[in-house]
């Protein structure tokens, strides 16, 4: 593999899922891979294990579990993180050596506080015991954040803007700048503004959707509630085209009953032009 591409960032699609536990989509989590190092977002269930998949299938060190040191969380759904305590504990166990850093909405370091204290147990057994084990790597360095940019280092800075998700007072999608790469990330949304204003021209957009045409079979109580927390095939074809991607990548799919290939055939019907792609897991996008 030519140099340039392994510096160029891109997006490994950990989990595309739901909270429906289907085996073919796990639970959600995005990992932007930057000079080898991993950025996750979310932390939905299967987050370690579908990280060591891609870590495997793409030679990627930094999505080894001992090397997963830091996550941003969109949203407090449990769909979003239940994956939490896994990569906390099972990071730790993988000898990660530094505490776990994750950011988040209000509410991320209580949880975080929380899951530490629901594995007191386990901490003081392999702190206490003679298993080898490094002495921070449980432990969990939290931040709740508000809108803006939340972390840099010398691969990346990260942007949260808030986006609107059922009832839920913050909820954030992340953008995500490299030196060669705009990524906008939308988190759990309907159809919002603020994803369109990070994106601008972006090069990887990748936004949550749900089938325009079986939306029509659910009852009304489920229409109104995805209506006020997530965006339809037709609604994101006329985001799309205002936030211009060069790729726009489908996840967090709600199919009911629909393929990605109708998602994609909705989407060009409602008028789309540019480059979708639905998102699987374990793809990689440049
Ligand atoms: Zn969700
Ligand atoms: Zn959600």
């Amino acid at each position: 593999m030519n140099i340039a591409l392994l510096l160029q960032a891109s997006v490994v699609m950990l989990g595309t899922g739901t909270p429906n536990p289907d085996p073919e989509h796990s639970g959600p989590a995005v990992a932007v891979v930057v000079n080898g190092a991993a950025y996750l977002v979310d932390a939905g269930p299967g987050v370690v294990r579908r990280a060591a998949a891609a870590a495997k299938r793409y030679d990627l060190t930094g999505l080894r579990a001992k090397n997963l040191g830091i996550v941003f969380l969109t949203h407090l759904h449990s769909d979003h993180t239940a994956g939490l305590p896994d990569l906390i504990h099972t990071g730790w166990v993988a000898e990660r050596e530094r505490p776990l850093r994750v950011y988040g909405p209000p509410g991320t370091r209580d949880m975080a506080m929380h899951l530490t204290s629901a594995w007191q147990e386990d901490i003081e057994v392999r702190t206490e015991g003679d298993q080898p084990h490094t002495r921070d790597g449980w432990k969990v360095e939290a931040h709740d954040i508000r809108a803006g940019i939340v972390y840099q280092d010398s691969n990346v800075v990260v942007r949260a803007f808030a986006v609107p998700h059922s009832n839920w007072k913050h909820a954030f999608g992340y953008r995500f700048e490299t030196k060669d790469r705009v990524i906008v990330i939308s988190g759990d949304t309907r159809p919002s503004d603020a994803v369109v204003e990070a994106c601008h021209g972006c090069d990887l957009l990748v936004h949550e959707v749900y089938s325009a045409e079986r939306y029509a079979t659910l009852s009304a109580e489920w229409q109104k509630y995805h209506a006020g927390s997530h965006t339809s095939t037709r609604e994101l074809a006329v985001l799309a085209g205002r936030a211009t991607p060069a790729r726009l990548v489908l996840y967090h799919q709600l199919y009911w009953g629909a393929t990605d290939d109708d998602l994609l055939r909705e989407i060009r019907q409602a008028g789309y032009g540019g480059v979708v792609v639905a998102g699987r897991d374990l793809e990689r996008y440049p």
